[in-house]
């Protein structure tokens, strides 16, 4: 029977093929009471089952062709790393001899104990990590259970271009599966930052997660077709339905062919007006795609990620050595460097940070640095100490008013002032930029503008406070519009501000990868923008066909129209 059946899409792109139904085989776990003398061959018998495990990870890291990104390899390292972690090669054995117990109960009893200290994070992200223990438990609860891994199954069935099905998959299995030509998974549990899907992505393989049920309502060899577009799965569809999608791959196919010819290509409009187009990182990782993509620089990089997943703050010699390391590897690209920005919906360790009823509207950012300079100063020493080895830019975040940017001024000339007299070099002159993305530094963008070298619109947040929407909260998600005239004035007013004073103005919110709206910012005097680097090649060709004297009047209409279909409909228009 034909149906289709929604989830959440987590990569894109689109598979035709048969149904692969995946059954774990997860061993049940009973509590074994262990004689005296036999507590020492439990022991090596755990033992041996996490060597084995390890020599698993191994032997798939040696499988990992040369063309694998960083994130694949980095996973398997994780997961060696896991499994060399006191609690998982130490405590099971503390709890086998306590307890005199069976190697996979005392295994259980402290998966239970690790995950429930993930369950009390608050942060979305370390959340997903439960995921990994979860995985790297359950292959050595396999090798206890019977010596082998499922993933030596995996080498016995032919995955080839078949849309594999199962509860969920660890990113080991992903990796396998990739490499035995599977066409697309779709899973029953998992989110959009879990490794698994960060690896889909990586490997270009269409996925779909959180397709609750799916286990039951198909089964082996069903004919389907996976939209890893829209996060819809077809069961059994006609021939006009398949057609459709197999002019849908071919289609894709040609717009990768063709927006892989723009790398190379100067970015300038039809009507000659150059436009920079910046990427967005969150870590070391990210570069090499700014590479590859040859983009224009890095107009944020989310310093915050250095200070997640950890107890303790990064120190000054890290934060140089890791900035000066970015400075590096992007070779004279320009690289601004965005101080901390935490609290709101990024937590880190807990005593950090007070807990508190509106986490979006508290010590977050700018707030939080000036409130206690244990986290702000050595940031500022280490962005200038970098600053001597390359082109950098100091952004600072979330600013509310000119007294914050003051008190941040004297931190700086601080800073200096100690470097200086401890002999390090930096930039003297290094340019300081403001985020603007609380409505009120937008409605004082030209205040802002001219005490500072350059502004950066930060549409996520300045769309969550101008129109009172948790970014967080899907509830209100329905809400989210950057087209909303509230924030095309302020954005706008945001633009006038830094061409009166003559600086540079950018954007590196969400909405300046987003391809909807790119026309309507050109058309605004946006000429800088800071994206995702997934999106950069599509904006660039958006960039590449638009004539701005021919659009510059629709989109200043736009500023005050008022009616959400009028404007819908003059979007459309520009775009089309
Ligand atoms: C923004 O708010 O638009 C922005 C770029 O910063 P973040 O998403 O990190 O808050
Ligand atoms: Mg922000």
């Amino acid at each position: 029977m034909a149906f289709s059946i929604h989830g959440i899409y987590v990569s894109k792109g689109i598979a035709l093929g048969k149904s692969f139904l995946w059954k774990k085989n997860q061993p049940n776990i009973e509590k074994k009471h262990l004689a005296d003398d036999l507590i020492d061959d439990e022991i090596e018998r755990f033992n041996q089952a996490l060597n084995k495990t390890q020599n698993d990870l191994h032997a798939i890291a040696l499988k990992l062709p040369s063309s694998t990104t960083a994130d694949v390899s980095e996973f398997v390292d994780a997961h060696l790393l896991m499994l060399k972690d006191f609690n998982l090669s130490s405590i099971p054995i503390k709890l086998i001899r306590e307890n005199k117990c069976n190697a996979e109960w005392a295994l259980n009893c402290q998966r239970k104990v690790l995950l429930s200290i993930f369950d009390e994070m608050d942060d979305a992200y370390l959340k997903t990590r439960k995921d990994d223990v979860n995985h790297v438990i359950n292959s050595v609860q396999q090798n206890l259970h019977d010596g082998s891994n499922d993933y030596n199954d995996f080498y016995d069935v032919n995955l080839k271009h078949k849309i594999v099905i199962a509860e969920d998959f660890s990113p080991a299995e992903i990796i396998l599966m990739h490499q035995q030509g599977i066409g697309a998974f779709v899973t029953e549990y998992g989110g959009y930052i879990s490794h698994t899907a960060i690896l889909a992505r990586s490997f270009g393989l269409p996925a779909i997660v959180g397709v609750k049920n799916i286990c039951h309502y198909i089964g082996d060899n069903e004919r389907l077709v996976v939209d890893g577009f829209n996060g819809v799965v077809f069961s059994e569809t006609d021939e006009l339905v398949e057609n459709y999608f197999i002019n849908r791959i071919n289609e894709e196919k040609l717009v990768k062919q063709t927006l892989a010819k723009l790398v190379d290509s100067t970015i300038s409009t039809q009507d000659a007006v150059s436009v920079k187009l910046n990427a967005n990182i969150e870590g070391l990782n990210d570069i090499s795609s700014v590479k590859k993509l040859n983009a224009d620089g890095v107009g944020l990089y989310r310093t915050e990620f250095l200070f997640l997943n950890r107890q303790d703050i990064p120190g000054e010699e890290e934060q140089v050595e890791n900035y000066v390391a970015a400075i590096t590897a992007l070779a004279g690209k320009p690289l601004v460097l965005r101080t901390l920005d935490i609290g709101g919906d990024k937590t880190i360790t807990p005593d950090y940070i007070e807990s508190t009823a509106n986490p979006a509207l508290s010590l977050r950012a700018i707030r939080l640095c000036l409130n206690d300079l244990k986290y702000f100063l050595p940031q500022i020493r280490a962005i200038l100490r970098a600053s001597a080895t390359g082109p950098v830019q100091l952004m600072v975040p979330m600013l509310t008013n000119l007294n914050e940017l003051k008190r941040v001024n004297v931190i700086i000339d601080q800073a200096k002032s100690e470097l200086s007299s401890e002999g390090y070099e930096f930039d003297e002159k290094i340019k300081i930029g403001g985020m603007i993305e609380v409505p009120a530094a937008a409605l004082l963008a030209d205040a802002f503008a001219k005490e500072l070298d350059f502004l950066s619109i930060g549409t996520n947040d300045l769309i969550q406070y101008t129109l009172a929407i948790d970014r967080m909260d899907d509830k209100v998600n329905y809400l989210y519009d950057p087209s909303h005239p509230a924030v095309l004035q302020l954005i706008k007013k945001i633009i006038d501000a830094g061409e009166k004073h003559q600086i540079p103005v950018t954007m590196c919110g969400d909405m300046a990868g987003d391809v909807d709206y790119i026309r309507l910012l050109l058309g605004l005097g946006l000429r800088e923008f800071s994206m995702s680097p997934s999106s950069l090649l599509e904006v660039k060709q958006i960039v590449k066909n638009t004539d701005i004297s021919k659009i510059k009047s629709i989109c200043h209409d736009l500023l005050t129209t008022y009616e959400h279909d009028k404007i819908r409909q003059s979007i459309n228009g520009l775009n089309s």
